[in-house]
């Protein structure tokens, strides 16, 4: 990991700019530059061949001034500390930004699922949690799924949270499954506030979405829902998508669903017919007018921001444009959408999950989404407008914003 892509670095000098402008107090500059804890286990795992497996895992818990850490938990081969400590920098900025009473966390393991069997992942997720749960709780952080995590796994999450508690906690966990204390609206929820605010920004720059040609790199939970959704309900054009394996690219369109359904059987987009396969670098430089990188950091850096077309890009992807690279877009006039704004639509249906888990009372689906919508709608108003009246990018405007709230909060608790 070199210092441009480590994302905790890169966490670090955003937060620096914002930081600088705010004129923040060096203590409380200082404290946010670090999470306030990090929990590391090992939990061992018999395989389906009877060897054991010793795993390692994290759970970060980056600052709760404004409420219980909340955060994804991560399966991934190339999991390291930095990433999740980064990923939980970015979940207190993204709760503070959307304005919603929850603070920042993280949490992975390093592992790749695609060599698992499922009694395996089970097991793990277990021994994940029988480790964790001194430090997780409804009250103290509550994690939910990230990537190659899924709302089964969270209920083998939950459940062996409640057999040590020995009651009903599901709040403990969101993006469960719905029979399970999940909420209406969570399985597209990221993507559906990513929508709400692409809706707006389009407004901002005067593109028209019904036929506008879209890209989105990732083709998982988040970028399957954003290409569905922009598709069916917003008319767009997705002419290029791509999974780890590669990119897939028609001129005339591309219908997500049925992208969806090969998918499923042959487990890569690669090998469609009837399309042209580009890698996803390639996918990145298209001369579109929406960009959805959907799947990790690090894509758009300093080597390639300078070809990058799109006239607007939307985070959905948690770190997907390195410090480096967001200058140069900004100078480009790209306008972009920055994660913790783009894709918090996730961690807001998990919040509304959580006061539902906590009432014991469930909401209708379309209450979920105009809820979503309002939240959504009022943090990108209040962050283009941050943005214009600093003369700054996007980003920059997020940060703003979250910084000063988490730090309001530190410094009414006596903290600093
Ligand atoms: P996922 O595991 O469902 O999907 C990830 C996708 O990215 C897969 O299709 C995979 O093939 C693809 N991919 C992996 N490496 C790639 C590469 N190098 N190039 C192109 N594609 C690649 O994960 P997800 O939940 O959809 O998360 C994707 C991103 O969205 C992550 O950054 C995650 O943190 C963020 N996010 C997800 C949620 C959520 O609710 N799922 C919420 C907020 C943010």
């Amino acid at each position: 990991m070199t210092e441009e892509t480590n994302p905790f670095k890169n966490a670090q000098r955003q937060l620096d700019i914002a930081a600088d402008i705010l004129k923040l107090e060096p203590g409380i500059h200082i404290a946010l530059r670090e999470p306030m804890r990090i929990f590391e286990v090992h939990p061992p795992i018999k395989m389906d061949d009877g060897e054991v497996k010793v795993f390692r895992g994290f759970r970060v818990q980056y600052n709760d001034a404004r409420g219980p850490c909340k955060g994804g938990i991560r399966f991934h081969p190339d999991e390291t500390v930095d990433t999740v400590k980064a990923l939980a920098a970015w979940m207190t900025w993204k709760c503070a930004c959307v304005n919603i009473p929850l603070g920042g966390g993280k949490g992975g393991i390093i592992c790749n699922p695609k060599l698992m069997s499922l009694r395996e992942l089970e097991r793990l997720s277990r021994a994940y949690i029988d480790q964790c749960a001194r430090v997780i709780g409804p009250t103290r952080d509550i994690p939910a799924p990230d990537v190659y995590t899924t709302p089964q796994i969270m209920a083998w999450m939950m459940d062996e949270y409640e057999k040590i508690r020995m009651e009903h906690q599901p709040g403990v966990i969101t993006g469960k499954p719905i029979p399970v204390g999940g909420s209406e609206g969570r399985g597209d929820a990221t993507a559906m506030g990513a929508v709400y605010t692409i809706r707006e920004a389009a407004k901002v720059l005067n593109i028209k979405l019904k036929d506008a040609k879209v890209a989105v790199q990732g083709f998982g939970n988040a970028g399957s829902f954003i290409a569905s959704i922009l598709h069916d309900k917003m008319g767009c054009r997705i002419v290029a998508l791509s999974d780890s394996k590669g990119a897939i690219y028609k001129a005339e369109g591309l219908d997500p669903k049925k992208v969806l359904n090969y998918k499923e059987t042959s487990n890569t987009v690669t090998t469609m017919e009837d399309v042209r396969t580009i890698s996803n670098e390639e996918l990145l430089e298209l001369d579109v007018d929406v960009l959805c990188p959907s799947a990790l950091e690090n894509q758009i850096t300093g080597r390639n921001a300078g070809r990058i077309k799109a006239k607007l890009v939307a985070e959905v992807a948690n770190g997907p444009t390195t410090p480096d690279a967001d200058p140069i877009l900004y100078k480009n006039g790209i306008y972009l959408i920055p994660d913790f704004l783009c894709n918090a639509g996730g961690v807001t249906v998990s919040y509304f999950e959580q006061v539902q888990n906590a009432y014991n009372y469930y909401w209708e689906e379309s209450e979920i989404y105009e809820k979503l919508d309002k939240i959504m709608t009022k943090a990108f108003g209040d962050v283009h407008t941050t943005a214009r009246k600093h003369d700054v990018d996007n980003r920059v405007g997020a940060y703003l914003i979250a910084v000063s709230r988490v730090a309001e909060a530190m410094k009414l608790r006596g903290w600093v």
